[in-house]
Protein backbone atom coordinates (compact mmCIF):
# COMPACT_ATOMS: atom_id res chain seq x y z
CA UNK A 1 0.00 0.00 0.00
CA UNK A 2 2.33 2.26 1.02
CA UNK A 3 4.84 1.12 -1.71
CA UNK A 4 1.98 2.24 -4.24
CA UNK A 5 1.24 5.26 -2.68
CA UNK A 6 5.25 6.69 -3.15
CA UNK A 7 5.31 5.48 -6.95
CA UNK A 8 1.85 7.20 -7.43
CA UNK A 9 3.24 10.39 -6.17
CA UNK A 10 6.52 9.68 -7.98
CA UNK A 11 4.99 9.52 -11.27
CA UNK A 12 2.62 12.68 -10.34
CA UNK A 13 6.18 14.46 -9.79
CA UNK A 14 7.59 13.49 -12.79
CA UNK A 15 4.52 14.61 -14.84
CA UNK A 16 4.26 17.46 -12.74
CA UNK A 17 7.86 18.60 -13.99
CA UNK A 18 7.46 17.02 -17.39
CA UNK A 19 4.17 19.55 -17.73
CA UNK A 20 6.29 22.45 -17.08
CA UNK A 21 9.46 21.91 -19.70
CA UNK A 22 7.63 24.05 -22.24
CA UNK A 23 7.95 27.59 -19.46
CA UNK A 24 11.07 26.42 -18.54
CA UNK A 25 12.53 25.94 -21.61
CA UNK A 26 11.13 28.80 -23.09
CA UNK A 27 12.26 31.02 -20.09
CA UNK A 28 16.16 29.59 -20.61
CA UNK A 29 16.26 29.84 -24.11
CA UNK A 30 15.34 33.60 -23.67
CA UNK A 31 18.15 34.34 -21.13
CA UNK A 32 20.92 32.55 -23.61
CA UNK A 33 18.95 35.00 -26.41
CA UNK A 34 19.43 38.02 -23.89
CA UNK A 35 23.14 37.11 -23.26
CA UNK A 36 24.37 36.18 -26.66
CA UNK A 37 22.14 38.35 -29.52
CA UNK A 38 19.44 40.86 -27.80
CA UNK A 39 20.65 43.82 -26.41
CA UNK A 40 17.78 45.91 -27.43
CA UNK A 41 16.21 45.49 -23.91
CA UNK A 42 12.51 47.37 -25.11
CA UNK A 43 12.54 44.43 -27.97
CA UNK A 44 13.64 41.67 -25.42
CA UNK A 45 10.30 42.90 -23.62
CA UNK A 46 8.25 42.21 -26.76
CA UNK A 47 9.75 38.60 -27.27
CA UNK A 48 9.46 37.75 -23.67
CA UNK A 49 5.79 39.03 -23.83
CA UNK A 50 4.93 37.08 -26.62
CA UNK A 51 6.96 33.58 -26.27
CA UNK A 52 5.92 33.18 -22.24
CA UNK A 53 2.27 33.81 -23.44
CA UNK A 54 2.61 30.87 -25.64
CA UNK A 55 4.56 28.93 -23.38
CA UNK A 56 1.53 29.19 -21.01
CA UNK A 57 -1.04 28.82 -23.60
CA UNK A 58 0.49 25.47 -24.87
CA UNK A 59 0.53 24.17 -21.27
CA UNK A 60 -2.66 25.16 -20.27
CA UNK A 61 -3.87 23.38 -23.40
CA UNK A 62 -1.86 20.16 -23.31
CA UNK A 63 -2.13 19.72 -19.46
CA UNK A 64 -5.06 21.65 -18.32
CA UNK A 65 -6.05 24.36 -15.14
CA UNK A 66 -4.06 23.29 -12.44
CA UNK A 67 -0.59 23.12 -14.86
CA UNK A 68 -1.39 25.98 -16.81
CA UNK A 69 -1.06 28.42 -13.80
CA UNK A 70 1.93 27.00 -12.73
CA UNK A 71 3.61 27.70 -15.79
CA UNK A 72 1.37 31.62 -15.78
CA UNK A 73 3.03 31.62 -12.42
CA UNK A 74 6.68 30.55 -13.36
CA UNK A 75 6.31 32.86 -16.38
CA UNK A 76 5.70 35.91 -13.99
CA UNK A 77 7.84 35.14 -11.76
CA UNK A 78 10.25 34.85 -15.36
CA UNK A 79 8.70 38.49 -16.23
CA UNK A 80 9.66 39.87 -12.94
CA UNK A 81 13.57 39.03 -13.17
CA UNK A 82 13.20 40.46 -16.60
CA UNK A 83 11.42 43.08 -15.34
CA UNK A 84 14.36 43.91 -12.45
CA UNK A 85 16.54 43.91 -14.90
CA UNK A 86 15.52 46.71 -16.77
CA UNK A 87 12.09 48.18 -17.60
CA UNK A 88 10.00 45.46 -18.81
CA UNK A 89 6.70 45.81 -20.54
CA UNK A 90 6.14 50.08 -20.34
CA UNK A 91 3.71 50.19 -23.11
CA UNK A 92 3.29 53.49 -22.18
CA UNK A 93 2.46 52.79 -18.41
CA UNK A 94 4.26 51.95 -15.73
CA UNK A 95 6.57 49.07 -14.35
CA UNK A 96 4.19 47.73 -11.74
CA UNK A 97 1.00 48.46 -13.99
CA UNK A 98 2.98 46.74 -16.90
CA UNK A 99 3.54 43.69 -14.69
CA UNK A 100 0.13 43.23 -13.14
CA UNK A 101 -1.30 43.69 -16.96
CA UNK A 102 0.66 40.88 -17.75
CA UNK A 103 0.15 39.06 -14.59
CA UNK A 104 -3.42 38.69 -14.87
CA UNK A 105 -3.35 38.14 -18.80
CA UNK A 106 -1.21 35.24 -18.34
CA UNK A 107 -3.33 33.97 -14.97
CA UNK A 108 -6.79 34.51 -17.10
CA UNK A 109 -5.26 32.42 -19.97
CA UNK A 110 -4.38 29.45 -18.01
CA UNK A 111 -7.82 29.57 -16.29
CA UNK A 112 -9.62 29.68 -18.82
CA UNK A 113 -8.00 27.69 -21.81
CA UNK A 114 -7.26 25.21 -18.79
CA UNK A 115 -10.73 25.06 -17.62
CA UNK A 116 -11.84 24.56 -20.98
CA UNK A 117 -9.64 21.61 -21.51
CA UNK A 118 -10.36 19.90 -18.58
CA UNK A 119 -14.36 20.28 -19.23
CA UNK A 120 -13.55 18.31 -22.89
CA UNK A 121 -11.53 16.06 -20.74
CA UNK A 122 -13.75 15.23 -18.63
CA UNK A 123 -16.48 15.04 -20.92
CA UNK A 124 -14.72 12.57 -23.02
CA UNK A 125 -13.66 10.33 -19.82
CA UNK A 126 -17.95 10.41 -19.48
CA UNK A 127 -18.19 8.92 -22.85
CA UNK A 128 -15.63 6.49 -22.84
CA UNK A 129 -16.09 5.60 -19.57
CA UNK A 130 -20.27 5.10 -20.87
CA UNK A 131 -18.97 3.14 -23.52
CA UNK A 132 -16.80 0.82 -21.97
CA UNK A 133 -19.58 -0.27 -19.57
CA UNK A 134 -22.58 -0.38 -22.46
CA UNK A 135 -19.58 -2.49 -23.95
CA UNK A 136 -19.16 -4.89 -20.77
CA UNK A 137 -22.82 -4.81 -20.35
CA UNK A 138 -23.15 -6.38 -24.09
CA UNK A 139 -19.98 -8.67 -23.54
CA UNK A 140 -21.79 -10.02 -20.22
CA UNK A 141 -25.57 -10.77 -22.12
CA UNK A 142 -23.69 -12.18 -25.10
CA UNK A 143 -22.07 -14.50 -22.52
CA UNK A 144 -25.38 -15.30 -20.57
CA UNK A 145 -27.16 -15.82 -23.49
CA UNK A 146 -24.25 -18.33 -25.22
CA UNK A 147 -24.37 -20.18 -22.05
CA UNK A 148 -28.27 -20.75 -22.58
CA UNK A 149 -29.76 -23.93 -23.26
CA UNK A 150 -32.32 -22.57 -25.65
CA UNK A 151 -31.70 -21.23 -28.99
CA UNK A 152 -31.92 -17.46 -28.75
CA UNK A 153 -32.95 -15.10 -31.83
CA UNK A 154 -33.10 -11.44 -31.48
CA UNK A 155 -33.84 -9.48 -35.22
CA UNK A 156 -35.57 -6.45 -36.07
CA UNK A 157 -38.30 -6.05 -38.48
CA UNK A 158 -37.03 -7.41 -41.83
CA UNK A 159 -34.44 -9.37 -40.52
CA UNK A 160 -32.00 -7.27 -41.31
CA UNK A 161 -29.72 -6.78 -38.10
CA UNK A 162 -29.90 -10.40 -36.62
CA UNK A 163 -28.08 -11.47 -33.40
CA UNK A 164 -28.20 -15.08 -32.50
CA UNK A 165 -26.76 -17.32 -29.52
CA UNK A 166 -24.59 -20.12 -29.87
CA UNK A 167 -27.23 -22.87 -29.47
CA UNK A 168 -29.86 -20.89 -32.14
CA UNK A 169 -27.18 -21.95 -34.66
CA UNK A 170 -26.46 -25.22 -33.31
CA UNK A 171 -30.21 -26.20 -33.45
CA UNK A 172 -30.53 -24.82 -36.86
CA UNK A 173 -26.97 -26.52 -38.12
CA UNK A 174 -26.04 -23.50 -39.49
CA UNK A 175 -24.08 -20.01 -39.32
CA UNK A 176 -26.57 -17.16 -39.46
CA UNK A 177 -26.09 -13.77 -41.41
CA UNK A 178 -26.25 -10.46 -39.93
CA UNK A 179 -29.18 -9.55 -42.26
CA UNK A 180 -31.27 -12.22 -43.54
CA UNK A 181 -34.73 -12.14 -44.94
CA UNK A 182 -37.95 -14.08 -43.94
CA UNK A 183 -37.66 -16.69 -46.51
CA UNK A 184 -34.26 -17.22 -45.79
CA UNK A 185 -35.51 -19.01 -42.02
CA UNK A 186 -36.39 -21.77 -44.43
CA UNK A 187 -39.76 -22.38 -42.73
CA UNK A 188 -40.99 -24.98 -44.43
CA UNK A 189 -44.38 -24.61 -46.53
CA UNK A 190 -46.59 -26.59 -44.34
CA UNK A 191 -45.81 -24.28 -41.78
CA UNK A 192 -47.22 -20.97 -43.96
CA UNK A 193 -49.49 -20.11 -40.51
CA UNK A 194 -46.19 -19.67 -38.85
CA UNK A 195 -45.43 -16.61 -41.07
CA UNK A 196 -49.05 -15.18 -41.31
CA UNK A 197 -49.10 -15.08 -37.48
CA UNK A 198 -44.94 -13.52 -37.88
CA UNK A 199 -46.45 -10.72 -40.47
CA UNK A 200 -49.52 -9.99 -38.68
CA UNK A 201 -47.21 -8.88 -35.70
CA UNK A 202 -49.02 -11.12 -33.15
CA UNK A 203 -46.78 -13.48 -30.64
CA UNK A 204 -46.00 -17.19 -31.12
CA UNK A 205 -46.67 -19.61 -28.31
CA UNK A 206 -45.70 -22.68 -28.27
CA UNK A 207 -45.41 -23.60 -32.05
CA UNK A 208 -43.66 -26.47 -33.01
CA UNK A 209 -41.91 -27.63 -35.83
CA UNK A 210 -39.88 -30.18 -37.98
CA UNK A 211 -37.39 -29.41 -40.21
CA UNK A 212 -34.19 -30.77 -42.21
CA UNK A 213 -31.29 -29.54 -41.04
CA UNK A 214 -28.38 -28.71 -43.74
CA UNK A 215 -26.96 -32.11 -42.79
CA UNK A 216 -30.01 -34.46 -43.79
CA UNK A 217 -30.91 -34.83 -40.37
CA UNK A 218 -35.00 -34.30 -39.09
CA UNK A 219 -35.09 -32.11 -36.21
CA UNK A 220 -37.89 -30.44 -34.08
CA UNK A 221 -38.03 -27.11 -32.53
CA UNK A 222 -40.61 -25.78 -29.91
CA UNK A 223 -40.96 -21.40 -30.92
CA UNK A 224 -41.99 -18.93 -28.53
CA UNK A 225 -41.77 -15.60 -30.41
CA UNK A 226 -42.55 -12.42 -28.88
CA UNK A 227 -42.90 -9.00 -30.84
CA UNK A 228 -41.29 -5.76 -29.60
CA UNK A 229 -43.25 -2.61 -30.64
CA UNK A 230 -42.81 0.81 -30.84
CA UNK A 231 -45.16 3.50 -29.16
CA UNK A 232 -46.78 3.40 -32.45
CA UNK A 233 -47.72 -0.09 -31.75
CA UNK A 234 -45.99 -0.72 -34.73
CA UNK A 235 -43.52 -4.14 -34.88
CA UNK A 236 -39.99 -2.93 -34.36
CA UNK A 237 -38.37 -6.16 -33.75
CA UNK A 238 -38.77 -9.90 -32.77
CA UNK A 239 -37.53 -12.16 -29.79
CA UNK A 240 -37.54 -15.35 -29.98
CA UNK A 241 -36.75 -18.36 -27.80
CA UNK A 242 -36.31 -21.45 -30.05
CA UNK A 243 -35.64 -24.88 -28.08
CA UNK A 244 -34.42 -28.25 -29.44
CA UNK A 245 -37.26 -31.19 -28.62
CA UNK A 246 -36.11 -33.54 -31.33
CA UNK A 247 -35.43 -36.30 -28.71
CA UNK A 248 -38.47 -35.30 -26.90
CA UNK A 249 -40.47 -36.15 -30.16
CA UNK A 250 -38.38 -39.20 -31.08
CA UNK A 251 -39.48 -40.86 -27.33
CA UNK A 252 -43.45 -39.46 -28.21
CA UNK A 253 -43.18 -40.94 -31.89
CA UNK A 254 -41.97 -44.16 -30.13
CA UNK A 255 -44.28 -44.39 -27.71
CA UNK A 256 -47.16 -43.92 -30.24
CA UNK A 257 -45.82 -46.36 -32.13
CA UNK A 258 -46.20 -48.98 -29.34
CA UNK A 259 -49.57 -47.57 -28.36
CA UNK A 260 -50.18 -48.39 -32.65
CA UNK A 261 -48.79 -51.93 -32.14
CA UNK A 262 -50.31 -52.83 -28.62
CA UNK A 263 -53.62 -51.66 -30.07
CA UNK A 264 -53.89 -53.66 -32.68
CA UNK A 265 -52.30 -56.57 -31.30
CA UNK A 266 -55.26 -56.49 -28.43
CA UNK A 267 -57.85 -56.09 -30.50
CA UNK A 268 -57.97 -59.58 -32.01
CA UNK A 269 -58.09 -61.77 -28.87
CA UNK A 270 -60.53 -58.78 -27.76
CA UNK A 271 -63.09 -59.33 -30.75
CA UNK A 272 -62.49 -63.14 -30.37
CA UNK A 273 -63.22 -63.03 -26.60
CA UNK A 274 -66.23 -60.77 -26.97
CA UNK A 275 -67.67 -63.68 -29.59
CA UNK A 276 -66.86 -66.79 -27.33
CA UNK A 277 -68.76 -64.61 -24.20
CA UNK A 278 -71.80 -63.81 -26.77
CA UNK A 279 -71.90 -67.80 -26.94
CA UNK A 280 -71.65 -68.65 -23.47
CA UNK A 281 -74.11 -66.28 -22.22
CA UNK A 282 -76.35 -67.77 -24.48
CA UNK A 283 -75.82 -71.15 -23.15
CA UNK A 284 -75.89 -70.05 -19.81
CA UNK A 285 -79.39 -67.78 -20.14
CA UNK A 286 -80.64 -71.31 -21.19
CA UNK A 287 -79.35 -72.75 -17.79
CA UNK A 288 -81.88 -70.04 -16.04
CA UNK A 289 -79.00 -70.07 -13.39
CA UNK A 290 -79.37 -66.32 -12.44
CA UNK A 291 -75.84 -65.94 -10.41
CA UNK A 292 -73.86 -67.41 -13.40
CA UNK A 293 -76.41 -65.03 -15.99
CA UNK A 294 -75.24 -62.14 -14.05
CA UNK A 295 -71.68 -62.98 -13.97
CA UNK A 296 -71.43 -62.83 -17.34
CA UNK A 297 -72.94 -59.70 -18.45
CA UNK A 298 -70.81 -58.16 -16.00
CA UNK A 299 -67.89 -59.71 -17.66
CA UNK A 300 -69.82 -59.06 -21.18
CA UNK A 301 -69.88 -55.36 -20.14
CA UNK A 302 -65.75 -55.31 -18.70
CA UNK A 303 -64.63 -56.77 -22.37
CA UNK A 304 -66.81 -54.24 -23.64
CA UNK A 305 -65.34 -51.17 -21.66
CA UNK A 306 -61.92 -53.29 -22.81
CA UNK A 307 -63.07 -52.98 -26.25
CA UNK A 308 -64.09 -49.14 -26.66
CA UNK A 309 -60.17 -48.00 -24.72
CA UNK A 310 -58.54 -50.88 -27.06
CA UNK A 311 -60.69 -48.95 -29.81
CA UNK A 312 -60.55 -45.41 -28.31
CA UNK A 313 -56.10 -45.60 -28.46
CA UNK A 314 -56.25 -47.24 -31.87
CA UNK A 315 -57.94 -44.21 -33.22
CA UNK A 316 -55.42 -42.35 -30.89
CA UNK A 317 -52.34 -43.40 -32.70
CA UNK A 318 -54.47 -42.92 -35.98
CA UNK A 319 -54.78 -39.35 -35.07
CA UNK A 320 -51.72 -38.72 -34.41
CA UNK A 321 -50.18 -40.36 -37.73
CA UNK A 322 -52.09 -38.43 -39.96
CA UNK A 323 -53.77 -42.42 -41.11
CA UNK A 324 -57.37 -41.65 -39.44
CA UNK A 325 -59.95 -42.45 -42.44
CA UNK A 326 -62.97 -39.64 -43.11
CA UNK A 327 -65.64 -41.12 -45.72
CA UNK A 328 -67.89 -37.96 -46.10
CA UNK A 329 -71.31 -38.61 -47.66
CA UNK A 330 -74.47 -36.39 -46.83
CA UNK A 331 -77.12 -37.98 -43.68
CA UNK A 332 -79.37 -36.30 -41.80
CA UNK A 333 -77.77 -35.52 -38.58
CA UNK A 334 -81.08 -35.58 -36.32
CA UNK A 335 -81.82 -38.63 -37.36
CA UNK A 336 -78.58 -40.06 -36.86
CA UNK A 337 -78.72 -38.55 -33.17
CA UNK A 338 -82.00 -39.81 -32.38
CA UNK A 339 -80.92 -43.57 -33.26
CA UNK A 340 -77.78 -42.82 -30.71
CA UNK A 341 -79.77 -41.87 -28.05
CA UNK A 342 -82.12 -44.73 -28.62
CA UNK A 343 -78.88 -46.38 -27.89
CA UNK A 344 -77.73 -44.68 -24.85
CA UNK A 345 -81.01 -44.12 -23.13
CA UNK A 346 -80.78 -47.93 -22.43
CA UNK A 347 -77.45 -46.96 -20.33
CA UNK A 348 -78.66 -45.39 -17.64
CA UNK A 349 -81.79 -44.87 -15.64
CA UNK A 350 -81.03 -41.59 -13.75
CA UNK A 351 -81.36 -39.38 -16.55
CA UNK A 352 -83.57 -38.10 -19.23
CA UNK A 353 -82.71 -37.14 -22.65
CA UNK A 354 -84.37 -34.57 -24.12
CA UNK A 355 -83.81 -34.17 -27.86
CA UNK A 356 -84.66 -30.90 -29.42
CA UNK A 357 -84.35 -31.23 -33.38
CA UNK A 358 -84.31 -29.44 -36.79
CA UNK A 359 -83.75 -31.20 -39.82
CA UNK A 360 -80.59 -31.06 -41.05
CA UNK A 361 -78.60 -32.88 -43.58
CA UNK A 362 -75.04 -32.73 -42.93
CA UNK A 363 -71.88 -34.30 -45.38
CA UNK A 364 -69.60 -36.00 -42.85
CA UNK A 365 -68.49 -39.20 -41.58
CA UNK A 366 -71.28 -40.78 -40.37
CA UNK A 367 -69.82 -43.67 -38.25
CA UNK A 368 -67.45 -41.07 -36.58
CA UNK A 369 -70.24 -38.31 -35.88
CA UNK A 370 -71.91 -41.05 -34.25
CA UNK A 371 -69.03 -41.68 -32.09
CA UNK A 372 -68.64 -38.01 -31.32
CA UNK A 373 -72.45 -38.34 -30.37
CA UNK A 374 -71.81 -41.48 -28.05
CA UNK A 375 -68.84 -40.09 -26.47
CA UNK A 376 -70.48 -36.62 -25.22
CA UNK A 377 -73.63 -38.09 -24.33
CA UNK A 378 -71.34 -40.45 -22.42
CA UNK A 379 -69.70 -37.52 -20.60
CA UNK A 380 -73.01 -35.62 -19.68
CA UNK A 381 -74.29 -39.05 -18.29
CA UNK A 382 -70.75 -39.66 -16.30
CA UNK A 383 -70.40 -36.31 -14.73
CA UNK A 384 -73.85 -35.86 -13.86
CA UNK A 385 -73.84 -38.50 -11.44
CA UNK A 386 -76.70 -37.20 -9.15
CA UNK A 387 -79.09 -37.88 -12.41
CA UNK A 388 -81.46 -34.90 -14.16
CA UNK A 389 -82.19 -34.20 -17.82
CA UNK A 390 -79.30 -34.22 -20.51
CA UNK A 391 -80.94 -31.80 -23.51
CA UNK A 392 -79.57 -32.51 -26.87
CA UNK A 393 -80.41 -29.69 -30.16
CA UNK A 394 -80.00 -29.90 -33.54
CA UNK A 395 -80.00 -26.56 -35.13
CA UNK A 396 -78.96 -24.79 -38.29
CA UNK A 397 -76.89 -22.15 -38.59
CA UNK A 398 -75.80 -20.30 -41.86
CA UNK A 399 -74.12 -22.87 -43.77
CA UNK A 400 -73.21 -25.25 -40.81
CA UNK A 401 -75.43 -27.58 -37.91
CA UNK A 402 -74.91 -26.50 -34.61
CA UNK A 403 -75.11 -29.93 -31.69
CA UNK A 404 -75.02 -29.17 -28.20
CA UNK A 405 -75.30 -31.27 -25.44
CA UNK A 406 -75.94 -30.00 -22.06
CA UNK A 407 -76.19 -31.35 -18.53
CA UNK A 408 -77.27 -30.34 -15.48
CA UNK A 409 -73.61 -31.77 -13.47
CA UNK A 410 -70.47 -30.76 -11.64
CA UNK A 411 -69.15 -28.59 -14.37
CA UNK A 412 -65.78 -27.82 -15.62
CA UNK A 413 -63.58 -25.05 -13.92
CA UNK A 414 -63.19 -21.97 -16.30
CA UNK A 415 -58.93 -22.77 -16.68
CA UNK A 416 -59.40 -26.50 -17.45
CA UNK A 417 -61.98 -26.07 -20.51
CA UNK A 418 -59.48 -25.35 -23.06
CA UNK A 419 -57.42 -28.19 -21.56
CA UNK A 420 -60.14 -31.09 -21.63
CA UNK A 421 -59.41 -31.27 -25.56
CA UNK A 422 -56.46 -32.22 -25.24
CA UNK A 423 -54.49 -36.15 -25.44
CA UNK A 424 -54.95 -37.92 -22.09
CA UNK A 425 -56.00 -34.89 -19.90
CA UNK A 426 -58.23 -35.29 -17.21
CA UNK A 427 -59.43 -32.48 -14.64
CA UNK A 428 -57.19 -32.57 -11.83
CA UNK A 429 -58.92 -34.16 -8.77
CA UNK A 430 -61.61 -36.09 -10.41
CA UNK A 431 -59.85 -38.80 -11.97
CA UNK A 432 -59.89 -41.20 -9.15
CA UNK A 433 -63.81 -40.73 -8.90
CA UNK A 434 -64.57 -40.65 -12.80
CA UNK A 435 -62.73 -43.65 -14.31
CA UNK A 436 -61.38 -42.92 -17.71
CA UNK A 437 -58.19 -42.14 -19.86
CA UNK A 438 -58.75 -38.68 -21.36
CA UNK A 439 -59.14 -39.78 -24.63
CA UNK A 440 -62.67 -39.39 -25.36
CA UNK A 441 -62.58 -35.55 -25.84
CA UNK A 442 -59.36 -35.22 -28.04
CA UNK A 443 -60.89 -37.63 -30.32
CA UNK A 444 -64.22 -36.32 -30.78
CA UNK A 445 -62.58 -32.64 -31.44
CA UNK A 446 -60.10 -34.45 -33.74
CA UNK A 447 -62.84 -36.11 -35.38
CA UNK A 448 -65.02 -32.85 -35.68
CA UNK A 449 -62.04 -31.06 -36.97
CA UNK A 450 -61.34 -33.09 -39.51
CA UNK A 451 -65.17 -32.72 -40.89
CA UNK A 452 -64.24 -29.27 -40.90
CA UNK A 453 -66.07 -28.16 -38.01
CA UNK A 454 -65.67 -26.74 -34.93
CA UNK A 455 -66.06 -27.80 -31.33
CA UNK A 456 -66.09 -26.48 -27.88
CA UNK A 457 -67.58 -26.00 -24.46
CA UNK A 458 -69.64 -23.46 -22.05
CA UNK A 459 -69.66 -24.68 -18.58
CA UNK A 460 -69.72 -23.69 -14.89
CA UNK A 461 -68.72 -25.67 -11.79
CA UNK A 462 -71.48 -26.73 -10.26
CA UNK A 463 -74.09 -26.05 -12.65
CA UNK A 464 -73.69 -27.95 -15.55
CA UNK A 465 -71.71 -27.84 -19.03
CA UNK A 466 -72.59 -27.51 -22.74
CA UNK A 467 -70.54 -29.22 -25.22
CA UNK A 468 -71.19 -28.19 -28.89
CA UNK A 469 -69.60 -28.78 -31.88
CA UNK A 470 -70.60 -27.89 -35.66
CA UNK A 471 -70.32 -29.74 -38.86
CA UNK A 472 -71.07 -28.29 -42.97
CA UNK A 473 -74.76 -28.61 -43.73
CA UNK A 474 -74.52 -30.50 -47.16
CA UNK A 475 -75.43 -28.12 -50.49
CA UNK A 476 -78.77 -28.97 -51.00
P1 LIG B 1 -62.52 -39.26 -19.80
O1 LIG B 1 -63.97 -38.95 -19.63
O2 LIG B 1 -62.25 -40.62 -20.31
O3 LIG B 1 -61.68 -38.91 -18.61
P2 LIG B 1 -62.64 -37.23 -21.89
O4 LIG B 1 -61.61 -36.87 -22.90
O5 LIG B 1 -63.96 -37.68 -22.40
O6 LIG B 1 -61.95 -38.33 -20.97
O7 LIG B 1 -62.85 -36.00 -20.95
C1 LIG B 1 -61.74 -35.30 -20.43
C2 LIG B 1 -62.08 -34.66 -19.09
O8 LIG B 1 -63.03 -33.62 -19.29
C3 LIG B 1 -62.72 -35.62 -18.13
O9 LIG B 1 -61.74 -36.25 -17.34
C4 LIG B 1 -63.62 -34.74 -17.29
O10 LIG B 1 -62.95 -34.24 -16.16
C5 LIG B 1 -63.95 -33.56 -18.22
N1 LIG B 1 -65.31 -33.66 -18.77
C6 LIG B 1 -65.69 -34.15 -19.97
N2 LIG B 1 -67.03 -34.05 -20.15
C7 LIG B 1 -67.51 -33.45 -19.05
C8 LIG B 1 -68.82 -33.04 -18.62
N3 LIG B 1 -69.89 -33.23 -19.38
N4 LIG B 1 -68.93 -32.45 -17.41
C9 LIG B 1 -67.86 -32.24 -16.65
N5 LIG B 1 -66.60 -32.59 -16.98
C10 LIG B 1 -66.42 -33.19 -18.16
Amino acid sequence: MQFKLIKLLRTRRKNLIRSQTPIILTCVILEILNYAFIKDLSFFDYVVFITVILAVIYTSVAYGLKRGLLSAVIGILYGDYVGSKGTFIQFNVTNERGMLLFSVLLLLMATVIGWLRNLIDNAIAREIAAKELAEEENRQLASILNQLPIGVLVADKNARNIKANRMMETIIGRKLKNSMELEDFRIPPQYSNLKVTIRRGKAVKNFEMEFVRPDKKIAFVRIDAAPIKDKKNKVIAWVSAVMDITERKQLENRKDEFINLASHELKTPITSLKLYMDVLEKQIRNTNEKKSVKIVSELQEQIDRLGTLVIDLLDVSRIQTGKLAINTTDFRLDSMIEDALEVLKRTTAKHKLILKKTPATVTADRYRTYQVMTNLVTNAIKYSPAGGDIIISVKKEKNYALVSVQDFGIGIEKDQQDKIFDRLYQVEGKSSTYPGLGLGLYISKQIVKRNKGKMWVESETGKGSTFYFTLPLANN
